[in-house]
């Protein structure tokens, strides 16, 4: 329950809080400073010290309000509503908190917004995002790799363990991901995860998604200063940086959860459980209030507590936490992580209050569910049955994932094969904007896809050829560019990036360590690699890919041809799927090939008369840009 008292009803019992007078300390006030110029101008301050929720507060600032004190159950929160108006300077106020004779004041600033062509970009089919895992990616500084009072080191011998990947070695390897042909980096979670852990049960949380304290980096991977200058690194080098939240839950040792302001911040295991993680109960007409409630209440696992985001004020310090780190930061987007599980009225305000303070932002919610329609579900102006509207404009497309993967590994016929992916982009009507979906073979949640695909280099060559010429905002993770391998297991698919310790035998962010690595595992990596950069490269500035219509035809003997076309130019991908070498008759493509008489293949850069029929390699994909 939330007690809401006004500040003449503080007042007047303040003869009683005399009596219980007692020397208070502020120990965090959050968010810890914030701008002027925000079209919302409610500002929620959570104000936290010992007994704090009795003190008197009072601001006396141009053009700022105090409007509203709210104490609550636990007496060391009190939340101290602010009205910014547009009459406010950016400057520093003093926010006085009296009880009985003492008075503790705290400084707080109100800073100028900062506007910059390369802050809050935004992402879209333009981009080509690489993920990566900061703990895993790279170690550039092992100073940081114990941190004195926090709880877990680093352990290079335990799966489950940290492994002190950081910030500088992101920094460090920028260079390296631009020249892979990248144009934005979204990082799992970088907030401080200080949790105890229990490798027997798999429970490390190097992976970032149990937070304890929001509002700061993780020292192990640097400091809040250290990660913003990475990402003004990152934009200045022309690569948009997405962050990953979560607002369904944090780690059990979150510092609020410790010491609750209220019970009802979160869901009550002992009541609910933990999650079914069936988040077709959300849309499922026929679903049962039960299994709703303990896809939405139930905890995730055991040390993460599940977010009550009805408690308004939790809801308000969330979408502040949000708006912080974008002002603070500059990044140009967001994952949000599990978007399904919290209260999808909560997640709707979130993302729309995000998107009207930012309108270039993008927001891809983790919407991992088994359907076109469940999935498309989830994306802004669906047409629901409630009318409810999650303003989201990106959804992970699961669908078109699981679609790639069967339709390498399976024999071809009428619905598998590759026909499995015409078919699943055959029902791309379900969306508000497919061009939106963000597509990959691979994450840090799945099997990487050299695996998936059996260690085949010509199906993951297929793969990759797919997903960054098809329709969506397409996404590697790291690695894959060097043919990483791992099953669905955490520490399987989290390995890390070879050259990113000191000491590595093999470094593969350079040439020779890619080759030294290719003869190691008797893989053709300098070659993969070279593919897939060549694709991202050329892809950067393909309008015709990023937006342009796409035309497919049928699968016939698991060839898979389509076109990616506007009023300027004509793309026409081949990807053969059978075993055999095929001579494709290009009659039946003649809608789109009409007039073109000559074609250059992106990947080996051969340029060839259009004939009918065309060869095409087994296992092979051909890019071809045509020419009249
Ligand atoms: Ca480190």
């Amino acid at each position: 329950m939330i007690k809401r008292i006004s500040l003449t009803a503080l007042l007047s019992l303040f003869s009683v809080s005399l009596l219980l007078a007692q020397p208070a300390d502020i120990e965090r006030v959050e968010p810890e400073f914030w701008w002027t110029g925000f079209l919302e101008t409610e500002l929620q301050l959570l104000v936290y010290g010992d007994d704090i929720g009795s003190s008197r507060a009072s601001i006396d600032y141009p053009g700022v309000q105090l409007k509203q004190v709210i104490s609550v159950e636990n007496p060391n929160y009190l939340f101290l509503y602010l009205d910014v108006t547009d009459q406010a300077e950016p400057g520093t106020f003093t926010i006085t908190f009296s009880k009985g004779g003492e008075v503790l004041t705290h400084d707080y600033t109100l800073l100028e917004r900062e506007y910059s062509s390369t802050r809050h970009q935004g992402f879209d089919s333009s981009d080509l995002i690489y993920l990566l895992m900061p703990d895993r990616f790279a170690n550039g500084d092992p100073s940081n790799d114990e941190i004195p009072g926090m709880i877990e080191g680093v352990d290079m011998d335990e799966p489950y363990a940290r492994k002190g990947g950081d910030i500088k070695g992101i920094s460090d390897n920028l260079q390296y991901i631009k020249d892979l042909g990248m144009t934005a980096i979204w990082l799992n979670p970088t907030f401080e995860n200080d949790m105890p852990y229990n490798y027997e049960i798999g429970a490390g949380f190097y992976h970032g998604y149990a937070a304890t304290d929001m509002y700061k980096v993780d020292r192990r991977f640097g400091t809040n200063e250290e990660f913003v200058e990475m990402i003004r690194k990152s934009q200045e080098m022309g690569m948009k940086v997405i962050m990953d939240k979560i607002h369904n839950h944090v780690g059990t040792h979150h510092w609020f959860i410790k010491d609750l302001p209220m019970a009802d911040w979160i869901h009550d295991q002992s009541e609910v459980g933990n999650t079914n993680y069936r988040t077709d109960t959300i849309m499922d007409p026929y679903a049962s209030e039960a299994d709703f409630n303990a896809t939405v209440k139930g905890w995730f696992v055991d040390e993460m507590p599940d977010l009550n985001q009805r408690n308004p004020l939790l809801a308000d310090y969330l979408i502040q936490n949000t708006i912080w780190w974008i002002e603070y930061s500059g990044i140009d987007g967001i994952r949000m992580d599990t978007h399904p599980y919290p209260y999808q009225e909560y997640m709707a305000a979130w993302t729309r209050r995000l998107l009207q303070e930012y309108p270039d932002f993008n927001i891809v919610g983790e919407v991992w569910m088994q359907n076109v329609a469940t999935t498309a579900w989830w994306q802004y102006d669906f047409p629901t049955q409630s009318g409810y509207n999650s303003y989201l404009p990106s959804v992970t497309d699961f669908p078109l994932y699981r679609s790639i993967v069967s339709g390498l590994n399976e024999d071809a016929g009428w619905d598998t094969g590759l026909a499995r992916i015409y078919y699943t982009l055959g029902q791309d009507f379900l969306y508000t904007d497919p061009y939106l979906n963000v597509i990959f073979v691979d994450n840090h949640d799945l099997t990487r896809f050299m695996t998936s695909v059996n260690e085949d280099p010509a199906k993951f060559k297929l793969g990759l050829a797919l997903l960054l010429t098809t329709r969506g905002i397409p996404q590697i993770y790291y690695g894959t560019e060097i043919m990483k391998m791992g099953g669905a297991n955490d520490p399987d698919k989290r390995r890390l990036f070879p050259g990113g310790w000191p000491g590595d035998e093999i470094n593969a962010f350079t040439e020779e360590g890619r080759r030294e690595l290719g003869e190691k595992r008797n893989l053709p990596i300098p070659e993969v690699f070279n593919y897939l950069k060549t694709i991202s490269e050329w892809r950067k500035d393909k309008e015709v890919i990023h937006t342009g219509d796409l035309t497919h035809f049928i699968p016939e003997n698991n060839v898979y041809v389509y076109f990616r076309h506007n009023s300027e130019e004509t793309v026409m991908v081949i990807l053969n799927g059978s075993d055999e070498a095929q001579y494709l008759e290009t009659a039946r493509f003649n809608e789109i090939l009409s007039g073109y008489k000559k074609a250059i293949n992106i990947l080996s850069g051969k340029t060839f008369e259009l004939e009918s029929p065309l060869y095409v390699s087994e296992h092979t994909a051909y890019i071809l840009e045509l020419s009249k």
